[in-house]
C-alpha cells in the first residue's frame, strides 16, 4: 500500500491537527472496528484503509514521532534515522486504555470472527515464596537436611492465571446489555470497556479458580543446609516457588532462624556458657568438667580463679561456614555450699581461723 502513504494521517483518522491523545485513540478504534478484515472479507479497499490507518495511529499517538510528523511529514521517519534513534520497525505502542495497542490488534485480529474482542487479563508471573527454618545450634554446628511441606499458589493451569477463559459461543455482553456503549466520564457515549464496543463477549470467569487466577498446591522440597549458617541467612532453592501463567516457577528462599539454646549462647562462631565451679575448686584450681555442643570436656583452672572469670577453649564453639570451628568461652560462676556437713563446717572455721577472720565480728 505504498501508494497511500502520501495521505496525510490527520485525513486518514478524521481528526483535527490539534486532536488530543483521545480523539486521535478513538478515532483509530472507529476505523479499525469497521474496516478490520475480518469483518470484510474480500474487500482489498477495506483492508487498504485498515492498515492506512493502523499507520497513521501509530505515528500520531505516539508524541515524539507525531512532532517529527508535524515538522517533516512523510519524511519524518528518514529525519527520525538520521538522528540515530531506533525509527520504523520497534514500535512501542502504549496507552491504550491499560490493554495497549498490541494487545487490541491483536485481538481485533484474532477475535472479529469468534465474536468478541475483549482480551483476557493478563496471566500472573512467576513469584519467590519465603519459608522460616528454624535450627538448633547443634542442627547448625552439624549440618542438616531438612524437608519443607508449603504451599504455593500456582497460576491457575485452566486460565494461564487470566481468571477468564474463552467459550465458544458468544454471548450478550453483560456490561452493556449488547449495545455496546456505556456512559463514560461527563455522560459520553464510550465503547464499552467490557465488550470493546461489539455487544458481546466470550469470557467467562474461569471455573477451576473461579477467577482466583492461581490454585494453592503443595510443594516439598529437601533442603541442605551447611553446617556454620546464622540467623537470618538465606538459602536459594531455584523454582521452589509458586509458577506463573508461562508455567515456570519463581525460587524458595529458606530464612534461617536460630532457635535459643539453654545452654549456650552464640556470638559469631564462638559460643559462651557458664559453668558453676565449688568455692574450693575456684581457690585451689584443678580440673573442671565443661559440657560443649558435642560432648564435655575437661579444663585446667589455676588457682584463685575468679567468679566471672573467663577461659577460652579453642576449636570447641560452632562449625565456622568456611571450615574450622570457633572458640568456647567458659564463664566461670564460683558457687558457695547450700548446707554443711560438720566435718566440712569445721574445716572451713580452720580455714577462717587461719585467714584471720573474726568469725565473731
Ligand atoms: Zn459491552
Ligand atoms: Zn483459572
Amino acid at each position: 500500500m505504498a501508494a497511500q502513504k502520501t495521505q496525510d494521517y490527520y485525513a486518514v483518522l478524521g481528526v483535527s491537527r490539534n486532536a488530543d491523545e483521545k480523539a486521535i485513540k478513538s478515532a483509530y478504534r472507529k476505523l479499525a472496528r469497521k474496516y478490520h478484515p475480518d469483518v470484510n472479507p474480500n474487500d482489498p479497499s477495506a483492508e487498504a484503509r485498515f492498515k492506512e490507518a493502523s499507520q497513521a495511529y501509530e505515528v500520531l499517538s505516539d508524541p515524539e514521532k507525531r512532532k517529527l510528523y508535524d515538522q517533516f511529514g512523510h519524511n519524518w521517519e528518514a529525519v527520525q534515522n538520521f538522528g540515530g534513534q531506533p525509527g520504523g520497525g520497534g514500535v512501542d505502542f502504549e496507552g491504550m486504555g491499560g490493554a495497549g495497542f498490541g494487545s487490541i490488534f491483536e485481538h481485533l485480529m484474532q477475535n472479529f470472527g469468534a465474536g468478541g474482542a475483549e482480551s483476557r487479563p493478563r496471566g500472573i508471573e512467576p513469584r519467590d515464596v519465603e519459608k522460616e527454618v528454624q535450627l538448633t545450634l547443634e542442627e547448625i554446628d552439624s549440618g542438616t537436611t531438612r524437608k519443607l511441606r508449603y504451599q504455593v499458589q500456582d497460576a491457575c493451569k485452566s486460565c494461564d492465571g487470566s481468571g477468564q477463559i474463552r467459550v465458544q459461543k458468544p454471548r450478550t455482553c453483560p456490561g452493556c446489555g449488547g449495545s455496546g456503549r456505556s456512559k463514560g466520564l461527563l455522560g459520553m457515549q464510550t465503547a464499552c470497556p467490557e465488550c470493546r464496543g461489539t455487544g458481546q463477549v466470550t469470557l467467562e470467569t474461569c471455573p477451576t479458580c473461579r477467577g482466583a487466577r492461581t490454585m494453592a498446591n503443595d510443594r516439598t522440597v529437601e533442603v541442605k543446609i551447611p553446617a556454620g549458617i546464622s540467623e537470618g541467612k538465606r538459602l536459594r532453592v531455584p523454582s521452589g516457588g509458586a509458577k506463573g501463567a508461562n508455567g515456570r516457577a519463581g525460587d524458595l528462599y529458606v530464612i534461617i532462624r536460630e532457635a535459643p539454646h539453654p545452654r549456650f549462647k552464640r556470638i559469631g562462631d564462638d559460643l559462651e556458657t557458664e559453668v558453676p565451679v565449688a568455692y574450693h575448686r575456684a581457690a585451689l584450681g584443678g580440673e573442671i568438667k565443661v559440657p560443649t555442643l558435642r560432648s564435655t570436656v575437661t579444663m585446667k583452672i589455676p588457682s584463685c580463679s575468679q567468679n566471672g572469670q573467663v577461659f577460652r577453649l579453642s576449636q570447641q564453639g560452632i562449625s565456622k561456614l568456611n571450615g574450622g570451628r570457633g572458640n568456647l568461652l567458659v564463664k566461670l560462676v564460683v558457687e558457695v555450699p547450700k548446707s554443711l556437713s560438720d566435718e566440712q563446717r569445721a574445716a572451713l572455721q580452720a580455714l577462717a581461723k587461719v585467714m584471720e577472720v573474726d568469725l565473731h565480728a
